[in-house]
């Protein structure tokens, strides 16, 4: 079996888009793949010429541009790269914390304390029982919908200080889909450095 690595550039609604070819005698059909990383690869066998399989890249443009912005907007790491400072990122989740706990606070009436955006290793946020709320200085840089969970979550613990069916009840009063939420958030890849 023989392989050749290529570097190619696409160009789909004005963004360059960089894959790798792979022309393989072992593959049967023509294929494309978007790495957790956003990465693009294009796989085509031998038979197949050079400008069928690119044809079939423009075909599939407008699948490609949402996959690989759906794996580059989850990937953290590269969010935070392109974002000049860590201090302006801990600022615009400060701001973003604030008005969101303000926003879903009308629908439980709590009160808190202490409001802390700090570097924390593992954690998206943390509640403590003196009422004092705590958030990742990160939040701002997730996707709105994960970021708003994290704070409905935390906010919740106020009313119910564990993960119990009661606590749920309470998320799900403005997150209904909470579960798949939660899910999103675990298969974020990050790094916390
Ligand atoms: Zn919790």
């Amino acid at each position: 079996m023989q392989l050749i690595h290529m570097k190619e550039k696409l160009s789909i609604g004005g963004q360059l888009i960089e894959y790798t070819v792979q022309r393989s005698l072992r593959s049967r059909s023509i294929s494309i793949s978007v790495t957790e990383e956003g990465k693009l690869r294009l796989s085509y066998p031998w038979r197949v010429s050079d400008a069928a399989a690119h044809s079939f890249v423009q075909k599939k443009a407008e699948w490609i541009l949402k996959k690989v912005s759906e794996a580059r907007s989850l990937d953290l790491t590269h969010i935070s790269l392109t974002r000049s400072t860590g201090a302006r990122l801990k600022k615009e989740t400060k701001t973003l914390v604030i008005l969101r706990l303000q926003y879903f606070n009308q629908f439980y009436g709590y009160t808190y304390n202490k409001i802390t955006i700090r570097n924390q290793k593992s954690r998206w946020g943390s509640c403590s029982k003196k009422g004092n709320l705590n958030f990742n200085y990160k939040l701002a840089a997730l996707p709105a919908e994960l970021s708003d969970y994290i704070v409905v979550h935390e906010l919740c613990h106020l009313g119910q200080f564990d993960h119990s069916k009661k606590f749920w009840e309470l998320v799900a009063r403005t997150i209904p889909d909470w579960k798949k939420k939660r899910e999103e958030l675990r298969k974020i890849r990050i790094k916390i450095v």
